[in-house]
């Protein structure tokens, strides 16, 4: 799926300048916000004034008073196995006055949610009597980064609210040289890991991780984060386009969500990036030596050696090149632990030197693409830890790289319309976002990048 240089988008030129320096990465603020509730968009912490109780030194006899009057709180972490009702109780909560509070709470939260480590704050109101607590107040916790719930004792009964956290989205762009591989440049570019694991994974379909990226090539990417009205990242969101140059052929890759609303990543003609086989059958993020591996003393195709091989660290996950159905799993003389799965009539993959097989692979077994099927080893006849992936064409080793895949939906009529103002879009925002070079971590670079 490379493109003529001929097609080459006017952006890509603008933004070649950018990446002389390793890392780059900027925010444009789209102003976005989400909010259910814009009266409360207040942040955790800032949702009962009580909680700022500790630490504050009183100033005024009416201060005194207020602080006073407020409630004391405690919080505690949930412990592995620990239910809502264990932490109430360990905060000194009466157990009916617990059982409400978590019926109530039910409402908004469901508390088997509750995750090992989530703070729980429990909160009593002031005792008459100056001494230890009063009766049970309120109980607030955080089910994730913009949800705040809280169940409040009142005349009724306990009421309970829910708080989001306004969130504001902005586009980042970065890009960078790859200097030993996609991954560790990605990194250091300032690419966050969701965001690369995705890139990665929607490029292994059409490039060979170890071999088609040589020093020297370059990756751009922009996505989403979700930052707080302090500017405090909340979260990251989607990677919204990606772009490999390998020996300087741009390949850019967009996200786009379809009519039947199936998000997935297209070429510029609108081709999803999927294909029937993936060309690296392992995370290319655990590709850590890709140039490395030209002393490796098997390389790719040949007469003698029909198969790839992906330098990968034992008990590197390895998964299933395309849907299909496992032919054979299990030792298999001078490859080692093996497995086959078939395609269809034609097409079959291969996998050897297993450290093992994952569980359920066997003679028969059906498997999706990129299911894991077993884990890289050096069992068998082999040099040193490393998966060796053949493609079989009527049961005929064959180049992987000879073999033409067919792209798989392309998209058509309105989809395609929209698909392309949803291109033109995004190479516009892209173009806009600041960039800024991160010298520091781009040091000595070879004469080669400098452009
Ligand atoms: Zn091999």
């Amino acid at each position: 799926m490379r493109i003529p240089t001929t097609t080459r988008p006017l952006w890509i030129a603008a933004s070649v300048a950018v990446i002389a320096g390793l890392a780059v990465a900027g925010g444009l603020s789209l102003g976005s916000t989400f909010s259910s509730d814009p009266s409360s968009s207040l942040s955790a912490g800032e949702l009962e004034p009580e909680r700022q109780t500790a630490g504050i030194a009183p100033k005024s006899d009416s201060e005194m008073e207020d602080l006073a009057s407020r409630p004391i709180q405690t919080v505690v972490a949930a412990r592995n196995g620990d239910t809502l009702m264990d932490i109430l109780l360990r905060a000194g909560v009466e157990r009916m006055e617990a059982v409400k509070a978590i019926e109530a709470l039910r409402e908004i939260f469901d508390p088997r949610a509750l995750k090992v480590g989530q703070k729980v704050t429990v909160t009593f109101e002031r005792p008459s009597h100056g001494i230890g607590s009063g009766p049970f107040h309120a109980v607030t916790l955080q089910p994730d980064s913009r949800r705040l719930v809280s169940a409040k004792r009142d005349e009724n009964g306990y009421a309970v609210r829910e708080t989001k956290r306004k969130e504001t989205m902005e586009l980042v762009r970065a890009a960078g040289v790859i200097r030993s591989s996609l991954f560790e440049s990605a990194r250091a570019g300032g690419v966050p890991n969701t965001v690369l694991v995705e890139m990665i994974r929607a490029f292994s379909y059409d490039v060979d991780f170890q071999r088609d990226i040589q020093p020297g090539d370059r990756f751009e990417v922009m996505f989403e984060r979700f930052v707080d009205n302090k500017g405090q990242t909340i979260r990251t969101g989607e990677l919204l386009f990606a772009n490999l140059t390998l020996s300087g052929t741009p390949t850019p890759i967009y996200r786009y969500v379809d009519a039947s609303g199936r998000p997935d990543y297209y070429n510029l003609k609108g081709e999803s990036v999927r294909k029937a086989l993936l060309r690296t059958p392992v995370d290319g993020a655990r590709i850590t030596s890709s140039f490395g591996m030209r002393q490796h003393p098997i390389l790719g195709y040949s007469k003698m050696h029909k198969g790839v091989d992906f330098g990968v660290a034992t008990g590197t996950p390895v998964m299933a090149a395309g849907d299909g159905v496992i032919e054979m799993a299990g030792d298999n003389g001078s490859y080692g632990n093996y497995v086959r799965i078939r395609h269809d009539d034609r097409h079959a993959t291969a996998y050897a030197h297993l450290s093992r097989i994952a569980q359920g692979m066997r003679k028969g077994a059906r498997v999706r693409q990129g299911q894991i099927i077993a884990y890289s080893g050096s069992t068998g006849r082999s040099t040193g830890p490393h998966l060796h992936y053949e493609m079989l064409v009527s049961n005929q080793q064959v180049n992987p790289l000879s073999v033409k895949f067919q792209s798989g939906t392309k998209l058509a009529g309105r989809d395609l319309n929209r698909f392309q103002a949803a291109m033109r879009e995004t190479n516009m925002q892209f173009a806009q976002l600041p960039t800024t070079h991160r010298v520091a971590s781009a040091k000595n670079p070879p004469a080669s990048l400098l452009e």
